[in-house]
């Protein structure tokens, strides 16, 4: 007889009843995807870049303290992004799903939403990867920049951002795959076609 050790089976990420995160590096086209899969789910979105763009709008005392961060394209202290992920997640019950948009970026931050989630009620049901080859990130980030005037799409901080993602962020992902965690997505092609292929991945 063969013994088989393999990693837990992947179940449903939509009836896991856990929280989800959507991963994948800067252009990937997370948080478009993030927030049609929330809207027809009826999930609640957390996307930390949205909520550090929003308070650097308002002018907040957290909006100074991360403006520069986001314009050299670089990640925001870990515990400053916990916290303010600490006070998002204290306002929203344990039975609403929340999905996590640029959350956990490090491996500290999945640690530490691990943490945090076992002190509210709440547990990961799945991670949503969604990747594309770094020619197309580019390319697609480049035209972001010209479309959009993003003070953190100039193509050297374009380069600095996928770099500290493949330093930072990749090791998230391994830290989810070995708990059988992570569905992974083709994120080439149209939104609509991606959009297609996470409900396919969530069932
Ligand atoms: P994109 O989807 O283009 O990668 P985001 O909107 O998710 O960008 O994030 C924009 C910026 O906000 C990041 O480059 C970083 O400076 C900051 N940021 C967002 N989420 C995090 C996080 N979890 N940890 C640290 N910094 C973050």
């Amino acid at each position: 007889m063969t013994e088989t050790v393999s990693a837990p089976e992947t179940s449903s990420l939509r009836d896991s009843g856990g929280d989800l995160i959507i991963i994948g590096p800067p252009g990937a086209g997370k948080g478009t995807q993030a927030k049609s899969l929330a809207h027809e789910n009826g999930w609640v979105q957390l996307s930390t870049g949205e909520v550090f763009r929003d308070h650097i709008r308002r002018q907040t005392d957290l909006g100074r303290r991360v403006k520069g961060y986001l314009e050299r394209g670089e990640y925001v202290p870990d515990d400053v992004t916990v916290r303010m992920v600490r006070a998002k997640l204290e306002d929203i019950s344990p039975s609403t799903r929340v999905l996590f948009d640029g959350f956990p970026r490090t491996v500290a931050q999945a640690k530490a939403l691990d943490q945090l989630s076992g002190e509210m009620g709440r547990h990961i049901g799945g991670v949503l990867l969604i990747d594309a080859p770094r020619e197309e990130l580019v390319a697609r980030l480049n035209g972001r920049a010209t479309a959009e005037h993003r003070a953190d799409d100039t193509p050297e901080i374009i380069a600095n951002r996928l770099d500290v993602y493949e330093e930072q962020t990749r090791p998230v992902i391994s830290y989810y795959e070995d708990r059988g965690l992570v569905k992974r997505v083709n994120g080439v092609g149209s939104v609509p076609d991606v959009t297609a292929r996470l409900r396919e991945a969530a069932e």
